[in-house]
């Protein structure tokens, strides 16, 4: 199992302590550096089967300075680095900083293209504002190798990464009841962009709802993954797997 995002930084020390005993139920672990505080913490946890990105979440976009830039151009030639980001489009907590939220986005996008990297996209919103513009953000922009993470099945995102030829990374929400919607675009979309994640500690999968989420969870969602779509655990496993690994080189 491949869990292709999780925050590991924001575990206390026991929940830590839990989720790196579980680190050999799983092949590997992108723990993502989301501001310039956690970078240096991020990569200390970039470790085993664990690796990183770094990034400006886009909650901290605001922070973006030449300062930051020439460290996050620093930290992302880390050999553990894996990914830039996550970097998007957030109008749920943030609608204020939109300019630096898009500024931030197209830095970091340069850089990831530079770096030939995966591009980490976050996008939230109330009225699907920033869904429909990041879609238009990716149809202009055609990052090589773009991660629509926590997909939510909004449908100009789906049209505009399958056209972009992004991945599509399934969190907790794959496995709640009403989110039907969502299970069918996973059975639309091609196999090979198909990626699964946690997003610890956030958005726990059932049956743990209301818990804080840890990394060796993603099997729940595998496990719904592979109902979905029809196939045993151990294939969407292996595809996922196959599918991250060639996206990320873990053992580059
Ligand atoms: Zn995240």
């Amino acid at each position: 199992m491949t869990d292709t995002h999780a925050h590991l930084d924001f575990l206390d020390p026991k929940e830590l302590e839990e989720a790196q005993a579980h680190l050999p139920e799983l092949k590997a672990v992108l723990t993502l550096g989301v501001d310039p505080t956690r970078w240096e913490r991020t990569l200390a946890l970039a470790q085993g089967n664990v690796y990183a990105t770094v990034g400006l979440h886009p909650t901290s976009a605001h922070l973006l300075s030449p300062e930051v830039e020439e460290a996050l151009r620093h930290y992302a030639r880390h050999p553990r680095v894996r990914a830039i980001g996550e970097t998007g489009l957030d109008y749920h907590w943030t609608p204020e900083t939109r300019p630096a939220q898009l500024r931030a986005l197209d830095f970091q996008a340069a850089l990831a293209e530079a770096l030939d990297l995966p591009l980490i996209l976050h996008v939230r919103s109330k009225d699907g504002r920033a869904e429909e513009e990041l879609a238009g953000w990716i149809l202009q922009n055609r990052p090589k190798k773009a991660v629509l993470h926590a997909f939510s099945g909004h449908p100009a995102l789906e049209r505009a990464g399958l056209e972009a030829g992004a991945y599509f990374s399934f969190a907790g929400p794959l496995t709640y009841k009403k989110n039907e919607a969502l299970r069918e675009a996973a059975r639309r979309l091609p196999r090979k962009r198909l990626l699964v994640e946690t997003d610890s500690p956030f958005l726990p999968p059932e049956p743990f709802r209301g818990q804080r989420n840890r990394p060796h969870w993603v099997r729940h969602t595998l496990a719904r993954l592979a109902e979905t779509l029809g196939v045993s655990f151990e294939e969407a496993e292996a595809l996922t797997d196959k599918n991250a690994e060639g996206l990320f080189r873990w053992s580059a």
